[in-house]
């Protein structure tokens, strides 16, 4: 059907048609069983998926580029196109070619787009993490207000927070949304924000997230007269939410997602932690982007998705809500009390399918058999822990989650009689309806069952009454049933008598094949039994998914109460397996922890059988005094370990969790802050050291006098004198205006004094024991400061040639020595080394050599060299010798 230059064929206008109204996306154009795309679309989904590009007919005298994916594996090319960052616009055929010629026999199939595919849009468990929530973020101003709002469609959560534009970035660092939806007027200023966590952008013009419409669009999909009962929101908030609605309209074309009452989250109910304390406490993700080595991953022992998923959103939303931190610490409690409980609930949450995300497929229309079995099963398993849930002596959070366990019996019991034991994905075949629900379904599958036996039988007889006995009654799609002979016995099939009752349909390389009119009607009875009885299968179907979407509020409050449970046991789980304690979390300004440990090193050590060193911490605060421990000791001592084991601690405590120490009280913290100086950052393309003053900075304009800090070298990353004085004024800053309890770590000795000067702050270092002039960590955090640095021994540690540690041991003797004689006195004795002279093994350099290491030395800027630079630089020196 290729087409001459200059026209265009009435599929191609078609086609035209629909992707005028999606420039933004690929268009999958459904043909039969292919989803085709063209022109640059095609070009473009060829490249990403590596599959072949063809051509078909020509446009405008141009070929039309093509490719094209089956239909029944379209799912997984979906997935590599949206992980590429495409969106993808499913047109659909919506009426049968048959349905087509009637209308004219040059009709076109009806098509049109049935859904928009966006990353932040998805349902289908193929395309989704199973333990992450898939969240699609929509963020607006009005004046000086802000609001996000945020919904899984895939779970049917919607929230909304007011959030300042400075709030932003932490925000979306919390909740890694796939997609963030701005409107065009604040594009140029949120978008580095949006593509710094790695979400998709998605502008929408202005009426999107207009309040009034939001409001109505919100009314309307709630289906109530007001939304006074939801809380009273802002026009931010309003806004936001209603931008949601709106690109959910758009993008499931009017099918609307199952979506819970929309909760306002309280700005002040959660500490504050923005993205680079997430990055660098590795809470969910860690510095390499993977999930290995994190928090979450340490301490994950959830046995369901929906838990795995609850639990990331804990761990990454820890509270300032004391009552609700202790009501959680309960639930734990209580099931770490009772092991035989715990193990009873984990053991019925293992039989829990996903129910959350079946029951948004449900209520999107795009589920199958499968879908209702989860249900079913996720019910039934509710149901029976209901039953085996004590009434009396649980904890609150536990026996709230009870209550919401029970009352589904009536549509357990449906599902049960309509659903077999293990149906199929699709429901397009059939054969998932159990047999006895339906008499008029069991009818037509007896019907079409006993039609196949007849045929076996029928076979029987016309091989008996033909004396040929390969004689075979067969089928396939183009020709139906027949009975097929070889060559051989065609001959006498062909003449009398047979010649009356068989009728020749076709003649292959081997065989012949005939019909007979006895066959012919027995085919069609069979395929209308079929038939009916997959149509009466889909009618049931419906009935289900009514029914269960009758209870879909119920049902959800149910999945939310399994996940809860979940999450509880799985935190008792390793808090009994691990050793965790229960912390005191309250009102105070305590931070005092005894024999803390950090989850994770702890976990990687155990795995190669070493010890964790447990270590103690004591930051308490009054009303308005700071509480600021210097700790001080070399490299590889232990002291990043250190500020982040009580970082961890913290936000263990206030997530609800058991902590990894013997015993720990924490007045609970409103901000934590974790900051490494001089960290590498240099796909934003700016300096080092500019970063780290850029972080430092926010800590101290923000940072409340509840705020947790750990800072962990900050001043790195210049020379000397400027670091030391940087960092000396950060601490000061931190101790008289910000108030805050706060750790401190630093290789500047020289700090060490303002202990003496200020009352908040103390002095600790982590101790080493000097052995034979080598350096033995003993990784133990002890009152006072360290005495040196033992760089030169760290670095033979790290396997430097002799040559250069003895150098360096030589240069840093002089220098010391310098100090205590003056500066000028300095310098005449580092002038005076004779260069490398402790080199008795090596032959004396030439002197054309030794210049040139002079000249390369002279060269060298050691304050402004990263250690990998130093490295490299020694290196080159090597080579010069
Ligand atoms: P620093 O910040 O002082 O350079 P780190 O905190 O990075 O040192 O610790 C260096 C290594 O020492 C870690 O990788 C860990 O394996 C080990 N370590 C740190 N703290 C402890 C501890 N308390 N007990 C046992 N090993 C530890």
């Amino acid at each position: 059907m290729a087409a001459s230059a200059h026209t265009t064929t009435p599929m191609m206008a078609q086609y035209l048609g629909i992707k005028e109204e999606y420039p933004d996306a690929l268009l999958f154009y459904r043909m039969g069983d292919f989803y085709e795309l063209f022109f640059d679309d095609a070009v473009q989904a060829a490249s990403a998926l590596d599959i072949a590009l063809t051509k078909r007919g020509k446009h405008n005298g141009e070929d039309i580029q093509m490719c094209g994916v089956p239909f029944h594996a379209a799912e997984g090319y979906l997935l590599t196109l949206i992980r590429k960052g495409f969106r993808v616009a499913v047109g659909e055929q919506l009426e049968s070619p048959a349905e087509a010629k009637k209308r004219g026999h040059k009709s076109v199939v009806k098509r049109g787009v049935v859904r928009l595919v966006t990353p932040g849009t998805l349902t289908e468990d193929s395309l989704l993490e199973a333990r992450r929530n898939n969240f699609l973020c929509a963020y607006n101003e009005v004046r000086s207000d802000g609001a996000i709002a945020w919904v899984d469609i895939s779970t049917g959560e919607v929230r909304v927070l007011s959030c300042k534009r400075s709030r932003l970035s932490p925000e979306l660092a919390r909740l890694l949304p796939k997609e963030v939806l701005i409107a065009d007027a604040i594009e140029r200023d949120c978008a580095e924000i949006v593509s710094d966590i790695g979400g998709a952008l998605t502008v929408l013009g202005a009426s999107s997230f207009d309040s009034t419409r939001g409001k109505e669009r919100l009314m309307e999909a709630f289906e109530v007269a007001s939304l006074d009962a939801f809380g009273t929101f802002n026009r931010a908030e309003l806004g936001a939410l209603g931008a949601i609605i709106d690109y959910l309209d758009i993008t499931q074309k009017g099918n609307m997602p199952l979506l819970q009452r929309p909760i306002r989250e309280d700005e002040g109910g959660l500490v504050q932690i923005d993205a680079a304390t997430r990055r660098n406490l590795e809470i969910t993700t860690s510095m390499n982007g993977g999930r290995d080595g994190t928090l979450l991953q340490t301490v994950d022992r959830t046995v369901t998705s929906a838990g795995g998923r609850l639990l990331e959103r804990r761990i990454n939303a820890p509270s300032r809500d004391v009552t609700l931190i202790n009501d959680r610490l309960d639930a734990v409690a209580h099931f770490l009390s009772d092991p035989l409980l715990r193990d009873t609930v984990r053991e019925a949450l293992r039989k829990c399918p996903d129910s959350e995300r079946a029951l948004s497929r449900i209520s999107l229309d795009r589920s199958g058999p499968r879908d209702l079995a989860a249900i079913r099963n996720g019910l039934q398993q509710a149901e029976d822990l209901f039953t085996n849930l004590p009434e009396t002596g649980l904890p609150s959070d536990i026996d709230a989650a009870r209550t919401a366990l029970s009352g589904h019996g009536e549509l357990v019991a449906l599902l049960d009689d309509a659903l077999i034991a293990e149906p199929p994905l699709l429901a397009r075949d059939g054969g998932f309806i159990a047999e006895g629900y339906d008499a008029e379904l069991d009818e037509a599958r007896k019907l079409s069952n006993e039609g196949r036996s007849v045929i076996a039988s029928m076979q029987a007889d016309f091989a008996e009454q033909t004396g040929i006995s390969s004689l075979k009654i067969k089928h396939n799609n183009v020709l139906g049933y027949f009975i097929e002979t070889t060559a051989i016995h065609a001959e006498k099939m062909l003449s009398a008598p047979w010649s009356e009752t068989f009728i020749h349909r076709q003649t292959t390389a081997n065989a012949v094949r005939f019909t007979t009119v006895e066959l012919s009607d027995l085919e069609t009875r069979i395929l209308n039994a079929g038939g009916r009885a997959l149509e009466i299968e889909k009618r049931v179907y419906s009935s289900l998914t009514t029914a269960i979407l009758e209870t879909a509020a119920t049902v959800a409050t149910t999945s939310a109460a399994l996940a809860e449970l979940d999450v509880f046991a799985a935190l008792a789980d390793i808090a009994s397996g691990e050793g965790w304690t229960r912390p005191t979390v309250d009102t105070s300004g305590a931070f005092e922890i005894e024999q803390g440990r950090h989850p994770v090193v702890e976990r990687s050590l155990k795995a190669q059988n070493a010890a964790f060193v447990a270590n103690d911490c004591t930051l308490t605060k009054s009303e308005n005094n700071a509480a600021v421990w210097l700790l001080t000791g070399p490299n590889m001592a232990g002291k990043s370990t250190f500020l982040r084991q009580n970082a961890l601690i913290a936000l263990m405590a206030q997530m609800g969790s058991f902590v990894p120490a013997a015993r720990a009280h924490i007045g609970a913290v409103s901000q934590l802050f974790s900051r490494v100086g001089a960290s590498d950052d240099l796909a934003r393309g700016r300096s080092t050291f500019m970063v780290e003053m850029v972080e430092t900075a926010a800590i101290l304009n923000q940072a409340d006098d509840r705020a947790l800090v750990i800072l962990d070298e900050i001043g790195r990353g210049t020379a000397t004198y400027d670091g030391l004085s940087i960092a000396w004024s950060t601490l000061e800053y931190l101790h008289d205006q910000n108030k805050c309890r706060a750790l401190f770590a630093t290789h500047y000795h020289e700090m060490t004094q303002l202990a003496d000067k200020m009352d908040g702050v103390s002095n600790a270092t982590v101790a080493v024991r000097e052995h034979d002039g080598d350096v033995i960590f003993l990784h133990e955090v002890r009152k006072g400061a360290a005495d040196r640095s033992y760089g030169v021994q760290v670095a033979k540690l790290a396997g430097l040639p002799p040559m250069v540690i003895a150098r360096a041991q030589a240069v840093l003797e002089a220098l010391e020595k310098g100090e205590r004689e003056g500066t000028a006195g300095q310098k005449a004795i580092v002038d005076d080394l004779p260069l490398f002279s402790a080199t008795p093994a090596s032959p004396a350099p030439t002197k054309e050599k030794a210049n040139a290491v002079e000249a390369a030395l002279a060269e060298i800027l050691p304050d402004e060299m990263s250690p990998k630079d130093a490295l490299d630089a020694l290196y080159q020196l090597k080579a010069l010798t």
